[in-house]
């Protein structure tokens, strides 16, 4: 294992929209907890980039800044080896943002991908102006913290692209401070929600990593399984059932067994569903149990984001410090 000192460093996060579930686990958290072994973990909950479509709805960020952290330690993430921090409490993040917005023409930020189909969708008029320079922000997220390391999803790769593109501008332009930084992907890891869209807490389909084991139970039995199952014993295709994905990511030592017995029809889908529902609970136990614990701690919360905010604060401000002198902006020799 690397030394913590050589270890490079990784940056990612969340924008606080409500409370994680199981497919955030799978996609992302699942991975995090083996990063922060492996790298100098720095984890940002992204406020100001919620801002960019949320304007009219911010009376919640605080709960939900509060239920992020909650969800990170309950899964396992340990602040003694990564920092937490929120985006918003690192106004030099905001200062870079500012810089770096005007290094990227405004043709250049419509050609990224995820703005291009967004914009698309809801018009230009649909869109705030914070909106339209989201890709800025987030690579003034990674790279006020130097960050090297970036794991992401597929439909992220574009931004990271612009983050690559925005040091390598700097870099030449002013003075080499930025490393290009590279994403990596996890695991596979897409969980369908009990419907079989995406997952997510807006499509009301997702089970929560808080979710008693009530809910859990009574969440699975309305799940979507194989349309086509009339009867108990009708021969199955678990290729289009939800709960099947389920057993691949929760249970893969049980998948042979459900597959053979779904196609022969020996398996019903409510016995699935329930033995589903036990392995679910089994597995959110030790998870719901570490949030009881960090739920009674009750200055954990506040330490744990002070500490994490102060050590982002003195890493973007040596940033700023070094971008500012590079560009012959910081103004030392009129006002020292
Ligand atoms: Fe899905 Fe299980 Fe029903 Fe097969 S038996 S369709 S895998 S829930």
């Amino acid at each position: 294992m690397a030394q913590k000192e050589n270890r490079k460093r990784l940056l990612t996060g969340d924008r606080p929209s409500g409370p994680l579930h199981l497919g955030h686990y799978v996609g992302s958290l699942e991975n995090r907890i083996k990063f922060q072994d492996q790298y100098d973990c720095y984890f940002i909950i992204a406020d100001h980039e919620y801002l960019t479509d949320h304007i009219d709805n911010t009376e919640d960020f605080a709960k939900n800044v509060e239920s992020l952290v909650l969800d990170y330690l309950s899964v396992g993430i340990d602040p003694e080896k990564c920092k937490i921090f929120i985006e918003s409490q690192v106004p030099q993040i905001a200062e870079l943002n500012l810089i770096f917005s005007m290094m990227v023409k405004m043709s250049r930020v419509q050609r990224n991908p995820t703005v291009k189909d967004e914009l698309q969708s809801r018009g230009i008029e649909g869109a705030s102006f914070g909106f339209v320079g989201w890709p800025i922000i987030q690579a003034a997220d990674i790279l006020s913290m130097r960050g090297e390391i970036v794991p992401v999803g597929e439909d992220q790769i574009p931004h990271i692209e612009q983050t690559r593109e925005i040091a390598r501008t700097f870099n030449s332009k002013f003075k080499e401070i930025f490393k290009e930084p590279e994403a990596i992907m996890g695991k596979v890891a897409r969980l369908p929600g009990l419907d079989g869209k995406k997952m997510s807490k807006s499509l009301n389909n997702a089970i929560f990593l808080s979710d008693d084991a009530q809910t859990v139970e009574n969440k699975i039995n309305k799940a979507i399984t194989d349309p086509s199952r009339i009867h108990a014993n009708d021969p199955g295709h678990p290729e289009v059932c939800n709960i099947f994905s389920y057993y691949q990511a929760f249970a893969p030592e049980l998948v042979a067994d459900v597959e053979r017995e779904c196609r022969s029809g020996a398996r019903s889908c409510s016995v699935c569903k329930k033995q589903m529902a036990e392995i679910l609970n089994k597995f959110l136990d030790p998870i719901r149990e570490k949030r009881k614990e960090a739920e009674n701690n009750k200055d954990l919360i506040k330490e744990i984001l002070n500490a994490g905010n102060k050590a982002a604060i003195a890493e973007a401000q040596t940033t700023l410090d070094l971008v500012k002198e590079a560009m012959k902006i910081d103004y030392k020799k009129l006002l020292d």
